[in-house]
């Protein structure tokens, strides 16, 4: 069988060359890191839970009329995508303070911000990935004016989507980020939801005990990951009832 083409190896996933033109296979590895790869592991399971709850959050964006890259499920740990051109941003929406807003404006963490604030990173790992503001996004042509407004009304759009999946299950969504693709129809360009939604790209509190459901429970030592990841997705449906307490994670 002929060995399949690597695209590109990141932290927490591989890209694989799809087996039609546009399309890549997404494949989400156990690996975790934390503070820009100084912190690693390898957490069983992670990539199986991930690829699942990733498939269900943009299923349901898909069904809401938000345009995401994904297309199906191939198998436990890998999914087809449709191929984008990935906006050099990372775009986080935080309803409550946490995290680096916490330390960066010395606001408690958990508190509640008047309105969902939409802050833009600039994707370089060497930099660390730093905030930049809408003139930088301008000035180095990294988006247009008109990619921008789009990119704000997708990021609110998911928060409303995501807020309301993870109230109804006792979770709150603190914040997440997502990653913006460009795809070309014609002579159109569009923009769509790319890379993965999932507890590793969101903070995920459980309403009623605080307690945390995402991966700053890798990041600061909380307990089992992948239990909190588990959890998560026991509590949306998305792994089998039989699976509850133990999921049995296949390769
Ligand atoms: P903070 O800026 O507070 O570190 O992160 C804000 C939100 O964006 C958190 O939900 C965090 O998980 C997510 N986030 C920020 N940067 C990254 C990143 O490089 N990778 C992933 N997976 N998530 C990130």
């Amino acid at each position: 069988m002929a060995r399949r083409k690597k695209i590109y190896e990141g932290k927490a996933k591989i890209l694989y060359e799809g087996p039609e033109p546009g399309t890549i296979v997404q494949y989400f590895k156990d690996d975790a890191t934390a503070f820009n790869a100084e912190k690693k592991d390898v957490i069983d399971g992670k990539g199986v839970l991930n690829n699942r709850l990733s498939e269900f959050f943009m299923n349901g964006l898909t069904q809401i009329g938000v345009p995401t890259h994904f297309i199906r499920r191939l198998n436990m740990r890998e999914q087809l995508v449709r191929s984008c051109e990935i906006v050099p941003l990372e775009v986080i929406v935080r309803n409550y303070a946490a995290g680096s807003m916490s330390k960066r404006l010395g606001i408690a963490e958990g508190t509640q911000l008047p309105r969902p604030i939409v802050e833009y990173c600039y994707k370089d790992d060497a930099l660390g990935d730093p905030l930049v503001t809408e003139e930088h996004i301008a000035a180095f042509g990294w988006a247009s004016q008109q990619d921008m407004d789009d990119i704000l009304s997708l990021a609110l759009r998911v928060n409303d989507f995501m807020s309301g999946v993870m109230l109804a299950v006792g979770i709150r969504l603190v914040d997440f980020k997502i990653e913006i693709g460009r795809v070309y129809d014609g002579d159109y360009q569009r923009l769509i939801i790319a890379d993965e939604i999932s507890p590793d790209s969101c903070r995920l509190w459980d309403i009623e005990t605080g307690q945390k459901l995402d991966k700053d429970v890798f990041r600061r030592d909380l307990g089992n990951l992948t239990d909190a990841y588990s959890e998560v997705a026991r509590r949306l449906g998305v792994l089998p009832k039989s699976n509850v307490s133990k999921p049995t994670l296949i390769n």
